[in-house]
């Protein structure tokens, strides 16, 4: 059966969708069928009927997360409806999101975000287009990386914590690179461990 919610620690997961426009070296996806106990690969995409009923109440959690095994931004419209039910009965909010979101929906899509999220991590996973072309090889090639940048300052200004990650494989000279283009943009930078 699909996992569409999965359980970690204290927050609810969600899983909205396989589909992403990276194919990152890193990715968990290449290695595992899951996160814990849960395998996250779907047969179906579920509705945004499934996911709360999966919810419930959603106070019970310190968060939802959208985050899955793909792109939740991919699925816009269901993360919003979700996300709007989910703050309606007092729930907290965030979006893991490798901030391609614009470039896929080709407009500016972050205010709809507003009142509706409260944290969004963004992966920005290197210092430059080249490198992030080199290791995230997106489908909108080396274009991506000022892509997801421009993402993350439209997100400063209607979403109350933005963060920035980077996974520890990076140089420490790289990943202080990363610092400033986040103290730049108005976010925090979040050095996540890679998961091997
Ligand atoms: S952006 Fe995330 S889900 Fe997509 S390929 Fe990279 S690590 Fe995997």
């Amino acid at each position: 059966m699909d996992t569409y919610v999965y359980r970690l620690g204290d927050a609810l997961y969600i899983n909205l969708t396989n589909r992403c426009t990276n194919c990152c070296d890193f990715c968990i996806r290449n290695t595992y069928e899951g996160v814990g106990e849960y395998n996250l690969w779907l047969d179906k995409e579920p509705t945004v009927q499934e996911v709360l009923q999966q919810i419930g109440d959603p106070t019970r959690y310190s968060e939802i997360v959208f985050c899955g095994f793909g792109e939740p931004m991919m699925r816009l419209e269901e993360l919003i409806e979700i996300a709007r039910e989910v703050k309606k009965k007092g729930g907290r909010v965030r979006v893991n999101t490798n901030g391609q979101a614009n470039l896929y929906h080709g407009r500016n899509v972050v205010p709809l975000l507003e009142g509706l999220v409260d944290v969004i991590s963004i992966s920005l996973n290197a210092p430059t287009a080249e490198q992030y072309d080199a290791i995230c090889h997106s489908g909108y090639g080396k274009q991506a990386f000022e892509g997801v940048l421009q993402f993350a300052r439209e997100c400063v200004k209607v979403i109350p914590t933005v963060v920035l990650s980077v996974v520890d494989v990076l140089s420490p000279e790289d990943i202080e690179r990363c610092r400033a283009i986040a103290e730049d943009i108005g976010a925090q930078l979040k050095v996540r461990q890679m998961i091997k």
